[in-house]
């Protein structure tokens, strides 16, 4: 029994079922009004997932991961107009070795790409998905003292009680998994940090006489104005995002939510500048506005053994990283299909099942959970113009290399620009790089090199200058108007 018909439901669904299993996914929303990319972009209603319409990339790990486990669904994708992207293919072909396929990314809104999927794994004939179905609660049992409770059935909203020989918890990030299993006595150790950013996103479609290079767009990526950060994708069937993403303390940045308002702030950072021209693109959403973004992550094996039998936490019930990275939908994959091999590998035996599991997915999660708090606490700091404590002094160092050496020397270094590409691509965990000594002097030397020549970091107007664009856009915004 599947919870939750995400990206990380879906994933396991298709791999349980392709292993001969019997799976029923239930969901809150509808089921997706039609395949095409378009309807399911602008009319699937998809309350359960907020994010749906915010700015997706899918780095490579998601990509690789089908390759390997469901190809098929890369070949679909290709057929509604995705494409596929690779920074190493702008480099000249002597220079290119087969590895370097690794990197290639998707170039996808995140519905269609999950419209895609779960066309997919409706096709197996061992899957039923139950859309605009509420689960109300896990039962658990306790068979015996001291044994963790097991779960045996999903309680529906309404009361119908669907018994499981296993539950998959993909109900994302806002999981009731911990809070129910505390009912139960069972404590779920948790590590909660604020990621200290309010997201509002846009998406965009280039006109067709536009000659623009959309590859510039996802080159570029994105910029830190040292008072918010903004970012750029590029998305399926000409269409492309710009997010916006200011601290939550900051309230003249709320005015962000008002289209002029992103408009004239996007105009002013010179990498989004022309992906909001008229001349060259529409915008086909509304800025959307999402704050409350958290890092977390759950631990389900505690003193070598599971809290519970009978359920797993995959995706961002597990562990939630900050939307900025990029990492959320490869993370779920991964755990989706971590799940899979667990059930494949200790048929029947529950503790097995959890133990595998865990031992698959925790060095990934806390991996990923720890870079991006740490992301997180430094940019807080720096934002807040705070001293840096001295427990993350290092980790500073390092987000200052990361930023001032690395990513310029990427530009002209082909050993640096890989190992980039691995840490950005989640195909190697986020601190393997400062193990490469190689890409570390490099970065060390551009830094310094830079810091002599006095080149400087700003990507857009210094924050008063931008203070003074939002004050002209928003003279004519009437507050008590909805936003628009
Ligand atoms: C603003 C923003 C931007 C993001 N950008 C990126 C990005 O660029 N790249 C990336 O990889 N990731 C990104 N993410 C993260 C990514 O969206 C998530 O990591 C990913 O969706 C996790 O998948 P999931 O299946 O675990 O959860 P979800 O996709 O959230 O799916 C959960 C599902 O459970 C269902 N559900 C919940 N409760 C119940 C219930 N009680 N009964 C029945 N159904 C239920 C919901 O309807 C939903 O379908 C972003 C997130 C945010 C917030």
């Amino acid at each position: 029994m599947i919870i939750g018909a995400g990206v990380a439901g879906l994933g396991t669904a298709l791999g349980l079922a392709r292993s001969g299993r019997r799976v029923t996914v239930i969901d809150r929303d509808p089921a997706p009004p039609a395949l095409d990319p378009e309807t399911a972009f602008s009319s699937w209603d998809r309350s359960g997932v907020p994010q749906a319409r915010q700015p997706h990339a899918f780095w490579a790990r998601s990509r690789n991961l089908l390759l390997q486990r469901a190809p098929e669904v890369l070949e679909r994708l290709r057929d509604i107009g995705v494409g596929e992207w690779n920074i190493l293919n702008m480099a000249p072909p002597a220079m290119r070795v087969p590895e370097d396929q690794q990197f290639t990314s998707l170039l996808v809104r995140r519905l269609p790409f999950e419209v895609t999927l779960r066309n997919v794994v409706e096709e197996e004939p061992l899957v039923e998905i139950r859309p605009e179905t509420l689960v109300d609660r896990i039962e658990f049992a306790t068979d015996r003292d001291g044994a963790p409770p097991r779960a045996t059935a999903v309680r529906l909203r309404g009361g119908e009680v669907l018994p499981a020989d296993l539950v998959i918890d993909a109900t994302g990030r806002r999981s009731r998994l911990v809070s129910s299993l505390a009912g139960h006595g069972v404590i779920v150790p948790t590590q909660m940090e604020d990621c200290n950013v309010v997201y509002y996103g846009r998406y965009y479609r280039q006109l067709d006489d536009s000659d623009l290079d959309p590859e510039e767009l996802t080159r570029r990526g994105g910029g830190d104005l040292g008072y918010f950060q903004y970012g750029t994708f590029q998305g399926d069937n000409r269409t492309l995002a710009i997010f916006l993403n200011p601290p939550p303390w900051d309230t003249p940045f709320k005015a962000l939510r008002h289209k002029h308002v992103f408009e004239a702030v996007a105009r002013a950072i010179p990498a989004a500048a022309p992906w909001v021209d008229p001349q060259h693109t529409s915008p086909i959403t509304d800025v959307q506005p999402m704050a409350g973004q958290q890092n977390v992550l759950r631990r389900f094996v505690v003193d070598g053994r599971p809290v519970a039998l009978g359920v797993l936490p995959v995706g961002d019930s597990l562990c939630t990283t900050n939307p900025q990275n990029g990492w959320g939908a490869s993370l779920a994959l991964t755990y989706a299909f971590a799940a899979v091999d667990a059930v494949a590998q200790h048929d029947g035996d529950l503790e097995g099942i959890a133990m595998a599991y865990h031992d698959a997915v925790w060095p990934d999660a806390e991996a990923y959970f720890r870079a991006s708090a740490a992301i997180d606490r430094i940019r807080t700091h720096r934002w807040r113009g705070e001293e840096i404590p001295a427990e993350d002094q290092e980790e500073a160092e390092r987000q200052r290399l990361l930023q001032e050496g690395l990513n310029p020397a990427m530009r002209r270094d082909m050993h640096v620009l890989r190992a980039m590409m691995r840490r950005t691509n989640l195909i190697d965990p986020p601190d393997a790089i400062w193990s490469d000594e190689q890409a570390v002097r490099i970065g060390r030397e551009t830094m310094e090199w830079r810091a002599a020549k006095q080149r400087p970091f700003a990507v857009g107007p210094p924050r008063d200058e931008m203070l003074g664009i939002i004050k002209e856009a928003g003279a004519t915004i009437d507050e008590t108007a909805p936003a628009s």
